[in-house]
């Protein structure tokens, strides 16, 4: 598992210069391997199948708020509006054959918002084949259930207060699944009195500012519900809903609104537990 997150990272991430993304995003253009080609090959299914709100091409804002550095800073609007005409997943070819991706003129690209559930699916996989019937994956914020307990019990998931993290709003029993969390309270930084999280709408070029505090997704697959932890975020919570009842076969959600009302999709209320109230949402 060590072996592989480190292999991952060393072609997934940004900050890593010698990476095949930081190269792709220098050199505008990269034959990538099978796991970085299969990650943009969904990244840029996932920017069709939700309007553009999960869009990988976000990553000169990114640097733009210093998120990747650690060097906050609060761009300005015309700064903004002219790095977001190169946000646009649509531009990005790829070669499905040879795993040749083409970026455009200033365009950067970061798998920040799909890498880890990948990751963690892939440990699982690693796992499965030797054997392991029964464990549990966490990469901060990112649970992945091999299986039961060996009791035939489910793995009791906490999921966390976005207000006290020491504290938990509820509690899933998984099964063979990966449970990932995205909320404003992770990652962020203050100036003059605001606070300013790294999950940011494509739309605005700003951190998203719609009516949820935290996204749990569930499904049985670590990439799908690390993107669409980031990206029913970013919706807000009536589209979060609507995007689930048509995609409600594929996954279910915990969503935490900006009164810490709870939410959790029909599919999961079987495995749900909760010490304060909360409202299971119907198809
Ligand atoms: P974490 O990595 O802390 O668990 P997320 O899974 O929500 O949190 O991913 C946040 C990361 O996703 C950001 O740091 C950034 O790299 C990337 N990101 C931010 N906004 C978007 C977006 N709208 N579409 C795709 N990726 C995004
Ligand atoms: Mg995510």
């Amino acid at each position: 598992a060590e072996e592989e997150i480190d292999r991952l990272d060393a072609l997934l991430s940004t900050g890593d210069a010698d990476s095949e993304i930081a190269k792709l995003n220098v050199d505008g253009s990269a034959k990538l391997s099978e796991d970085a080609g299969y990650l943009v090959e969904r990244a840029l299914e996932l920017y069709q199948e939700t309007d553009g709100t999960f869009d990988i091409a976000i990553y000169p804002v990114m640097e733009a708020w210093g998120f990747p550095t650690q060097k906050y800073r609060v761009p300005s609007d015309r700064e903004i509006q002219k790095l977001l005409k190169n946000v646009n997943s649509q531009k990005i070819k790829i070669n499905k054959k040879t795993n040749v991706v083409t970026l455009e003129k200033n365009m950067k690209i970061d798998l920040g918002g799909i890498a880890k559930g990948y990751t963690s699916q892939r440990i699982a996989k690693i796992y499965k084949k030797d054997g392991v019937k029964s464990g549990v994956i966490s990469l901060g914020g990112n649970v992945q259930a091999i299986g039961t307990k060996t009791d035939g019990s489910r793995w009791k998931v906490g999921v966390q207060s976005p207000d006290d993290t020491e504290s938990m709003i509820g509690a899933y029993e998984a099964a063979d699944e990966a449970v990932i969390t995205s909320g404003a309270y992770e990652r962020y930084f203050e100036k003059d009195g605001k606070t300013y999280h790294h999950i940011i709408d494509p739309a605005t070029g700003k951190p998203s500012e719609k009516d949820l505090k935290s996204v749990t997704i569930i499904s049985k697959n670590g990439t799908l519900s690390d993107t669409l932890s980031t990206t029913l975020f970013v919706m807000g919570k009536d589209k979060a809903i609507s995007y689930w009842k048509e995609h409600s076969k594929e996954f279910n959600m915990i969503l935490v609104d900006e009164n810490n009302k709870v939410y959790i999709s029909q599919g999961i209320k079987d495995h749900f537990s909760s010490d304060s109230d909360f409202t299971v949402i119907k198809k």
